[in-house]
Formats: structure tokens, sequence, C-alpha cells
């Protein structure tokens, strides 16, 4: 039997940032991963040079995440995906300017001369906004309060499905979104040179560097809780023993590893939790055939397209990588032919001939773009820790705390590390 101070299970960026916080304390950690490859969903892959991530990937520049991975010493190259681009908006199977600043408001063609001006002040309200003055409503409650105009609603209804990656306006909560969406506004958001594998290969190099120990093709399968220790069993054989564990693991497949989860809050919280998807297709392209379109939103549509390479090195060769994504609404069917088509008819829309210059591709038909969020039928912060089961800790975008999508994960990393930290002083101060 191996051993350790703390066991983490899953090495994603929710459980990369735990070890990063515990080593730098001095404990001893483990992080034991299913896959060859650390990163989970942050993962980037490498085609022939060309590097894509799972479906396009901002860093929220004021975000937790981005503020969290910098306190640690960590700094991201990549540059700003806000600045200075037109957003373009389909409607009707037509490409018009969104209206961003004082020039695009008064040409634009999408609003009444009354819905510009509502839109402006729309706008500056969100940026002046006091976030914690939100009442507990729904984002649909709270749009349908403060916009009247059908199309301001539909533009602003796309502003925060592209902010939280989220299409669920009945179930998300008004607060989150806004905080995310004023935090767009203000500070924008990073694209990262050499994919989101920049982050997770930072991370990682940092943590080993600090002692800890990274195990990967270790599936676990089983958990036993004991009230001083933890005995964890992996698929390969391998077992450890740890006073202390966080599961850094999606809450469906934590419920399955943890002998006892069913008597523990961990059942409300994976009973309660509500996973949203997306179909996703990335392309490598010698160029964009009408380079004006670097960045577009459905307006009628749950669609997003963005040139990743305007901000971020992501080819040697001078490759750009751009994405489409169909956002999934949690309560409607999906199709994936469908959703294929509908992506690559965006494409011929945006960017006509673009078959012919592309280089790569890559469709993900539905990847699970956050295990949760904060939404209406959420009755607890989940974690970080399980109070039923003392040493057992959890972390991942599905922990988060008002915080989502990556914010979520790293923040719910540092969280469990935190606790983890703060208990073992009370106790060597009781015991001193
Ligand atoms: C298409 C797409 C676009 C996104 N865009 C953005 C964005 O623009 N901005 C943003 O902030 N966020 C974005 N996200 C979300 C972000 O990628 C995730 O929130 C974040 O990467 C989740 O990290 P995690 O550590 O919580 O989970 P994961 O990355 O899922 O990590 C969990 C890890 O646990 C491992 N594991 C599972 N079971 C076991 C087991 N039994 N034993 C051992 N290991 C196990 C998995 O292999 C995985 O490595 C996007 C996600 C997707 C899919």
């Amino acid at each position: 039997m191996l051993q350790y101070d703390v066991a983490i299970i899953g090495g994603g960026l929710a459980g990369l940032t735990a070890a990063n916080f515990l080593a730098q304390e001095g404990k001893k950690v483990v992080i034991l991963e299913k896959s060859k490859r650390l990163g989970g969903r942050a993962m980037t892959n490498d085609k022939n040079g060309v590097l894509m991530n799972l479906g396009p990937h901002g860093l929220y520049v004021s975000g937790d995440a981005a503020n969290i991975i910098t306190e640690l010493g960590i700094s991201l190259p990549g540059g700003n995906a806000t600045k200075a681009v037109k957003i373009h908006g389909i409607l009707n199977h037509a490409v018009h300017v969104i209206p961003t600043d004082v020039p695009s408001i008064m040409s634009s063609t999408l609003l009444s001369w009354q819905a510009k001006f509502m839109f402006g002040k729309l706008m500056v309200k969100i940026m002046k906004l006091n976030i914690d003055s939100i009442p507990e409503v729904s984002l649909k409650q709270w749009v349908d309060s403060e916009v009247s105009d059908p199309m301001v609603r539909h533009i602003f209804n796309s502003i925060c499905r592209l902010s939280s990656y989220t299409c669920a306006p009945t179930l998300q909560l008004a607060r989150p979104v806004l905080k995310q969406v004023k935090r767009s506004l203000h500070a924008g958001v990073l694209y990262i040179d050499g994919g989101w594998e920049t982050i997770v290969q930072k991370l990682m190099k940092q943590a080993e560097a600090r002692g800890a120990e990274i195990a990967t093709n270790k599936n676990v399968t089983i958990i036993e809780h004991h009230e001083q220790y933890q005995i964890i069993r992996c698929s390969d054989g391998t077992v450890i023993q740890v006073p202390i564990c966080i599961i850094a693991v999606p809450p469906k497949e934590a419920m399955n590893m943890l002998n006892g989860a069913q008597h523990t809050s961990l059942r409300l919280w994976n009973e309660q939790s509500i996973p949203i998807t997306a179909c996703c297709l990335d392309i490598g392209i010698n160029k964009l055939p009408t380079p004006k379109h670097q960045f577009a939103i459905g307006l009628d549509q749950a669609l997003f397209f963005t040139n990743q390479s305007r901000a971020a090195k992501l080819s040697e060769d001078g490759t750009l990588v751009v994405s489409l994504t169909k956002y999934h609404n949690p309560m409607e069917e999906i199709n994936v032919n469908e959703d294929k088509q509908q992506l690559e008819s965006v494409m011929d829309l945006l960017h006509p001939g673009w078959r012919k210059e592309v280089v790569v591709q890559q469709f993900l038909p539905k990847l699970t773009v956050t295990y949760d969020f904060p939404h209406v039928k959420r009755r607890e912060n989940p974690g970080p820790s399980i109070p039923e089961m003392k040493g057992i800790f959890i972390a991942g975008d599905w922990a988060g705390h008002e915080e989502v999508l990556a914010d979520a994960a790293v923040a719910s990393g540092k969280r469990a590390a935190l606790e983890i930290l703060r208990a073992n002083e009370l106790t060597l101060a009781k015991e001193g």
C-alpha cells in the first residue's frame, strides 16, 4: 500500500489546482487520473501541428480561474479576444453587426432608435451593476423585467448564453450569469497560446516541482471510507491508503466510486445537478474567406462562431483555428446530424467557399461543457467537504459556489485544498 497525505482523483483543472495548493504547503499529494493524459476537458489536441481545444475555450480575464492561476505564480501567454473585434449576429439567415460601441449602435440595422437607446442603457446598467443586489430569480425573470424591446432581449440573451456557455434561461440563476457578463464587458476573455493545454502543463509542472506525484492510467473504481483513513482501489489493482481524498471527477462517477455515498449529501448534489452539453466543430483553415467575420453569435438560434487564432497562437505554419458551437438546451431533444448541418451552414453563411480551405477538422457531437451550474432547482452549494464522511472532499465544475465553468472547477479545487489545510492546522493546534 502506497501512502500519501492526500489523494486527488481526477487530473482536470479542479484536481490540478487542489494539488498545487496542497503541495505548496508541503503535503504529500498524488493525483490519480484514469486517462493517459491530464487535463480532462481542458486538454488540447495536436492535429499535425494544429492545436485544437475541445471546442472554443476562453478564460475570463478577471474570473476566478485566471485570478487563482495568477495567485499560484503562473502566467498565461495569449491575447484578449474581446479587443477590437466586431461582433456579428445571425438572424433569419442573415449577418448583422451587433451594436457594442457608439458607432455600431448608431449604424445598427437591427434596432429601432428607441431600442438603440434601450440597449445602450442596458449595457451601462450591466457595467455598473451591484451584483449582490440582484434577487434570487431566474435569468429569464430578470431579463423579462428589465428588457421590454424584443430585439434587445434577443441580443442580450445571446450575450448571456455566450458568457455562461449555457442555454437554459428559465433554470439559470440571474446573478452568476450577470456577474460573468459584467466581467466580460469590463476585462474581456483570454485566448491562450498553445490552447488550454498550456494551463494544464503549467499547473502540472508546478505541482510536480512542489513534490506532487502524478499517476496516469489509474482508473479509480472504489473508495472505502473509514473514520480515520480512506482506501482507494484502482482497476489495475493499485491500492492506496490515505487520510484524505479529494474526488475531482463528475458527480455521477463520484457517486459510483464512493461506497456508501447514497447516505450522504453527495447523493443530493448529484440528483440536483443539470449537465449542460454542446456540439462543437473545430476547423483548421488556411484563411477565412470573409476576414471581417471573426466572431458571430446566433440571435434566433443558440449558435456561436469564433476565430481563436485572432488572439492566440495555435499553429506554427499560420493555419487558423476556428470553432463553432451549438448550445444544447437541457430541456430539449438533441439531434446530432441536424446540429452538424446547422454548424456547417453557419460557415456557409459567414465564409462562403470555406470547404476548400480546410486543413483539418474535429467534430465533437455532444460534449459536457459543465456538470452543473447555479440554477433555481439547486438547494445548496456542493462541497467542499462531504459532511457525513470525514476526510472526503469534492471539486469540479459542478461544485461551484456561484462560479461557473472553469472558474467553478478551479475555485472548487482551491476551496477543497484550503479546507483541508485549515482542518489540519486546527488538529495541530489541538495536539500542540
Ligand atoms: C466545448 C467546451 C467548451 C468550454 N468552454 C469554456 C470556456 O470558454 N470557458 C470556461 O471557463 N470553461 C469552458 N469549458 C468548461 C471547462 O473546460 C471545464 O469546466 C473544466 O475543464 C472542468 O474541469 P474539471 O476538473 O472540473 O473536470 P474534468 O476536466 O472533466 O476533469 C475530470 C478528470 O477526472 C478524470 N476521471 C474521471 N473518472 C475518473 C476515475 N474513475 N479515476 C480517475 N480519474 C477519473 C477524467 O479523466 C478527467 O481528467 C468548456 C467545456 C467544453 C466541453
